[in-house]
């Protein structure tokens, strides 16, 4: 990597105003079918133009070199190829990237890469914003502006690919980005189609062509919502848990009103291949005396035990205003090594890209949305 500072680098476009053509990315292969269909174009170039979106990166209608140009010219005149716009770039140190990306309605999310010796993994935001509220999250003081929609998901891989130069799409063991992980912001299972859909174009072997079990998907605990990703996905599930007392997970996360750990889990229990060769890993983040002494750690041996499970403890991110402090590094260790002596795996994650607010927790952008309009109904929105 070139230039490494944590200075943000500038390098946005003119927005695309007044443009009412359609955006081919994140379409479904049927619905592309169909929408080519619609404007007489037979059905062939539907694989034609997944390939040259997905596997070649392409964003000219023009670089399709497999189409003969007056078809080329008529894509044109018809649709977009858009992914959102890299409004600002930051490199921390440690080599995280973090795109702030800006939609075509001018809302912006963050995306993050964070790089290792054998892989990359591209933390995806779902939502401008959260729903909910969790008090020692960033995102969580930023009311939810809207959902994302599957371009918008999908395009962060791409606007990442793009960023590294990783087109044509590379074999699985040599790629820089080889990871997804649904943990930017936003509650994913709140936005459960337009990510599904997203995941899908992602793991198209045609394209894009990530493996399920190099996707992620993280949830605060939308118990009801747990199955569908099983079923509809498969992907493997990540899950925030924090506490492991109602009482401190209440406050941590609030949803676990609505479903408390006892029902979480066993909703834990009954995900596809939890049970053998596949654990869920369970989120961690460590609070001085919130949640971080030997009898926690016992605790959360006994409530994990039953199910295949490993534990990610992750030291807090700090933010402007944030009401909690780091457990120190003695007791994060003293922590593991009481869970791993229960039998269970409990890395401590290494935080990247704090010099940029790039860590689990520290996304934030400054889309707001007037409170009165401010969408209420999300759940109702996700069939709950
Ligand atoms: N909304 C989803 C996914 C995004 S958050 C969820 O909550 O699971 C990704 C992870 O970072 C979650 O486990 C979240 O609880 C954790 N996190 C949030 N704020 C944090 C902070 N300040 N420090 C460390 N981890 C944090
Ligand atoms: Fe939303 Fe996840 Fe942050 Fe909670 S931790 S506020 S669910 S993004």
């Amino acid at each position: 990597m070139s230039a490494l500072s944590a200075e943000p680098v500038s390098i946005l476009e003119p927005l695309r105003r007044n443009d009412l053509r359609p955006n081919l990315i994140g379409l479904s292969r049927a619905e592309l079918k169909a929408l080519l269909a619609e404007h007489g174009l037979e059905p062939f170039r539907a694989g034609q133009i997944w390939h040259w979106v997905y596997w070649h990166g392409v964003r000219q209608f023009a670089a399709m070199s497999t189409i003969a140009r007056a078809t080329r010219e008529r894509l044109e005149e018809l649709f977009v190829i858009e992914r959102p716009q890299i409004a600002v770039e930051q490199r921390s140190v440690d080599g995280t990237r973090k795109w702030l990306l800006r939609l075509a309605d001018g809302n912006e999310v963050e995306c993050v890469n964070i790089p290792e010796a054998d892989r990359g993994s591209v933390c995806v935001s779902s939502q401008v914003g959260c729903t909910l509220t969790c008090s020692f999250c960033h995102t969580g003081t930023q009311p939810l502006v809207r959902n994302l929609t599957p371009a918008e998901i999908v395009g962060q891989f791409m606007v990442a690919r793009d960023s590294y130069g990783e087109w044509p799409t590379p074999i699985e063991t040599t790629r820089m980005l080889s990871n997804i992980v649904m943990m930017g912001m936003g509650e994913p299972l709140y936005n459960l189609d337009n990510v599904a859909k997203a995941l899908r174009i992602a793991m198209d072997d045609q394209g894009i062509a990530l493996s399920k079990r190099r996707i992620t998907l993280s949830t605060s605990g939308i118990v009801p919502l747990i199955p569908r990703v099983g079923s509809e996905l498969d992907v493997n599930l990540a899950v925030s848990l924090h506490a492991v007392t109602d009482d401190v997970r209440d406050v941590l996360v609030p949803v676990n009103r609505k479903w408390p750990i006892a029902t979480l889990l066993e909703a834990c229990a009954a995900y596809p291949g939890a049970k053998n060769s596949r654990r869920i890993t369970f989120e961690y983040v460590m609070l001085k005396g919130v949640n971080d002494s030997d009898a926690d750690a016992r605790e959360l041996v006994r409530l994990l035990k039953p199910i295949h499970a490993k534990v990610n403890l992750i030291p807090f991110n700090p933010w402007p205003g944030a009401p909690y402090e780091c457990s120190s590094n003695n007791r994060i260790h003293r922590f593991a090594e009481i869970v791993n002596a229960g039998g269970l795996s409990a890395p401590v994650r290494t935080p990247r890209g704090r010099d940029i607010l790039a860590a689990c927790g520290q996304l934030k952008s400054e889309s707001t949305r007037d409170r009165r309009t401010r969408v209420r109904d999300v759940e109702a929105r996700a069939g709950l």
